[in-house]
């Protein structure tokens, strides 16, 4: 999402996205985490709003997505 890809590489990527319901949660949910890391910095103190992602949930969100990926 955040790095560019050549449309070859990023094809088979958009005809999943489309299909999968499993991967349209994740980036639903990637979203959400983006924007409530936006709002966070304009100081929101509700605690559901103030989402932190620490490495290791970073990385078995990422090994996951791999793994459903391959
Ligand atoms: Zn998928």
């Amino acid at each position: 999402m955040d790095r560019k890809l050549p449309w070859w590489q990023r094809l088979p990527l958009t005809v999943h996205l489309m299909m999968c319901t499993y991967c349209a949660r994740f980036k639903r949910q990637l979203q959400i985490i983006r924007r409530a890391s936006q709002t966070d910095a304009e100081g929101l103190e509700n605690e559901s709003t103030s989402v932190q992602m620490p490495d290791d949930v970073r990385r078995k969100i990422k090994k996951s997505l791999q793994d459903h990926l391959s």
